[in-house]
Formats: structure tokens, sequence, C-alpha cells
């Protein structure tokens, strides 16, 4: 029997993980830049946390969860989504008594989903979250991180913001009943999965991709027009914020994300890029869910970017990426009686400059063939243990090769690295 990896979850290779640390150092530098700090969480959870925040109505509870029974018996699940374990998180170790929080996660996310381009079963987020701040110059502070770390990406000028408000609880059934009432009236038009929705989600109805739909659906009621004065004047400072520091955006009156437990602001980063799956980040404010856990009410805004993705795009639009060494320096020897050696001499280099990936190769081939080997890697320099004790240095940046002997072969690397 073969035994192969399950479906819609990937091994990401050797040749893959440069670009992954790349990005992961560039998160690091943004979040610390703006003060989050990093929270790392369980990937189990109990069933029921998500069937309540994330709410049983939505595709994600509904469909795409990976449940099982454990040998106690409890229903357990690997976590779909981040937001809901950070605020069990928060509540379990009172995080937020007396103090606001500002913090950030990335890690495996599960979803029994048709795996298709950006669209896997294991798939990574990097999560950001707020607790106890409910101003709108914090939502702006969350759009403004994603930006800034897009931009150091260099990936901005192909993506748009589009935002929108959701408002409260009681402004959202206000604007369910017209919503119901209007498309009640256009039934013929729906699609068998807008029908289904029409009882549970209307409100999901409006963000559906299904062309023949479009026109009713930009006629339909836009919750927009049922916010109160407070909701409305929330939203219209967090345009009036990236207009000040000239962020662009598109209000999308349609836009809804797929998780209940938004409210307020939303928003998303999307690309043209990548096909169908272009939301490359999703956010926005959820203040009632602490509430629904804890009884006390504590404002909170999140967003969260799938990393697949975002590889998918720096991949697509062949955005160069590279950690900065010292050097990468490849350590071959004449004789292969020499290698243990050659190791000791990869040490000093190592410690004598901690920037640089220093490799030997013990193989045992002859010495052309590591020299080949090394050519056809990512060494610019390459070190030689000649058969008389001399250590030979090759700076293939330069083409310049010297000898030196072993007492003085570090100064002449240092000359070497520098140039
Ligand atoms: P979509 O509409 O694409 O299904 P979603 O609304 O379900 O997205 P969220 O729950 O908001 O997505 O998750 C935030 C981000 O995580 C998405 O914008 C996307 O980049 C990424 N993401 C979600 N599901 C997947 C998946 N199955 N595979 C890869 N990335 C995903
Ligand atoms: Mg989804």
């Amino acid at each position: 029997m073969k035994i192969q990896s399950i479906r819609g979850m990937k091994d990401v290779l050797p040749d893959e993980t440069p670009i992954w640390q790349w990005l992961e150092s560039r998160i690091r530098q943004v979040t610390q830049g703006y003060g989050y700090q990093e929270i790392r969480l369980p990937l189990l959870e109990p069933v029921a946390l998500f069937e309540r925040a994330v709410g049983e109505a939505t595709d994600i509870v509904s469909k795409e969860m990976y449940n099982f029974i454990d040998k106690s018996g409890d229903h357990i699940t690997l976590r779909p989504e981040g937001t809901s374990g950070c605020v069990r998180a928060v509540i379990e170790n009172k995080l937020c008594y007396n103090a606001t929080q500002r913090m950030w996660y990335q890690g495996p996310m599960f979803r029994y989903e048709r795996p298709q381009k950006g669209r896997l079963r294991q798939f990574t987020q990097l999560g950001v979250e707020t607790f106890g701040m409910a101003g709108a110059e914090v939502d702006a502070e969350l759009i403004l991180m994603s930006h800034d770390l897009f931009r150091s990406l260099g990936i901005i000028s192909h993506l748009r913001l589009e935002i929108n408000s959701l408002g409260t609880s009681s402004e959202r059934s206000a604007h369910r009943a017209a919503l119901i009432e209007y498309l009640t009236a256009h039934k013929d038009l729906l699609d068998e999965d807008s029908l289904i929705r029409l009882e549970k989600n209307p409100l999901r109805i409006l963000d559906s991709k299904n062309p023949q739909m479009q026109a009713m659906l930009t006629d339909a009621p836009k919750l927009l027009e049922y916010l109160d004065e407070e909701s409305k004047q929330h939203f219209e400072q967090v345009c009036r914020i990236l207009d000040n520091v000239g962020i662009k955006y598109v209000i999308n009156p349609r836009l809804v994300r797929g998780l209940d437990y938004y409210s307020r602001t939303v928003f998303e980063w999307i690309t043209d890029a990548l096909g169908s799956q272009g939301t490359v980040c999703g956010g926005g404010r959820y203040d009632g869910l602490v509430e629904l856990f804890s009884g006390d009410s504590l404002p909170a805004s999140g967003f969260a970017i799938g990393l697949e993705r975002l590889i998918l795009l720096l991949e697509t639009l062949n955005i160069k990426h590279r950690i900065v060494l010292d050097g990468v320096i490849a350590i071959t020897c004449e004789n292969s009686n020499d290698n243990a050696q050659a190791l000791i001499i990869a040490n000093q280099i190592r410690h004598a400059f901690p920037q640089a990936s220093v490799q030997n190769d013990f193989s045992g081939s002859k010495l052309k063939r590591q020299h080949n080997r090394a050519l056809k890697s990512d060494a610019n320099i390459i070190i030689t243990l000649n058969g008389d004790g001399t250590i030979g240095i090759w700076n293939l940046k330069t083409d310049q090769r010297m000898t030196a002997d072993a007492g003085r072969f570090l100064e002449q690397l240092k000359v070497t690295l520098a140039q």
C-alpha cells in the first residue's frame, strides 16, 4: 500500500522554506513595530467553542470542521480559525483584567474544503487580535499594520482594500428583515445555496459570486443605510483616518465576511492576480464575542492573513526575497580522511562569522565533483582542505582564489567575505 499525504495537506519542501522564513521574518518585524505580542495557542479545541463563536449557520461550522471524539468521549476539533481560541485564552487567563491586549499568532488551520489553487485543507494563518479597545483608531491601526506588511513584502500595489460596516446586532436585525423581504420577492433569481441561506444566514447571500444574481443583489437593501448615529460615526472615522494617512480603499456595501461574530468595521485585502481565491486578508471588529462566552463585555478587533495565498502571490509576481547572510560557504576536502578536520574548520568559521551559512561536503566524492556541487548551490565561497594541509579560499563572486595556512585562514576569509 502506498502511503500518501492527506488531500489538501501539503509538504513545504526545503526549496520552499526560504520564502516562508523570509515572510515570517517580515511578520515579526511588522508586529514588533506595532507593539503586538505573540501568543501560541493549541491546535485542538472543543467543538462547542466554534459552534458558538463562529456560528452554526456558517460554512465553517456546518461543513468544514475536522471533528472527532477522543478516548474520554470529548468532542474535539482541529481549529478552523484562530480568533475563537484566542478569545477563549483571553478569558481563561484573565488577560484583559484591567488591561488592553494586542496579540498575534501564526499557525495551521484546518477546514474540510474542496482543495484547489489557494485553497487547502491545512493552511496557515497569521492572526492579529486586539482586546479592550472600542474606538475606530484601533480598527485603522490594524488596517495600517496589514498595509505595512504588504508594503514590506513589495505587493501593496497588487492589492485592493475593501471596507464596510456590519453595524450592531440590532441594526443587523432591522436590515435582515428588509433583506429577507427583498430577497423573497426575487426568489426566482436565487440559486440553491442562496435559498438555503435565505432562512439561516441571508446576509451571506450578499457576497455570492454567482453572476446571474449580481444585478439583483446590487439593488438589495444596504446595511450601511441601517446604521445608527454611533455606528455611522465609527465607520466615518475609520475612513477619515485612512484618508489622512493616504491609504486607498473601496467601500463595498456587500462585504459581509463568512463568520457570524463580526460587528461594525469589516475589511478585506484582495488581489486580482490569483483568480477566484483572491482574498489574502480578512478582518474586522467583533465586539460581542467575548461577552458571548464570559458575560463581560470587551470590545475586540482583528484580522487574519492566509499565508499560502500570500506566497502564491509573491511567486506569481516573481518577487525576489532573500535573507541576507554574511556568506554561504561550502567546505570541501581533497582527502576524505580530512573530513573530521574540515568539520572543526567549519565550526571555527561559524563561531567567527555567526551570520554565515557553512556546509561540509562529506560525500567522499572526488574534489572536482565536490566543487561542481558547490558551484550549483547557493554558495559564494568554496573552502578546500588541500592534501598538503593548506586551505584554499575561492571567492565565487570575484573568482579569486588564494591559499592560506591553517593559522591565518580566518583573517583571509574575513577579507574575502568583505569583498
Ligand atoms: P474564502 O472566502 O476564500 O473561503 P474565508 O472568508 O473562509 O475565505 P477567513 O475565514 O476570513 O476566510 O480566513 C482568512 C483568510 O485565510 C482568507 O482570506 C484566506 O486568505 C485564508 N484562507 C481561508 N480558507 C483557506 C483555505 N481553505 N486555504 C487557504 N487559505 C485559506
Ligand atoms: Mg471559506
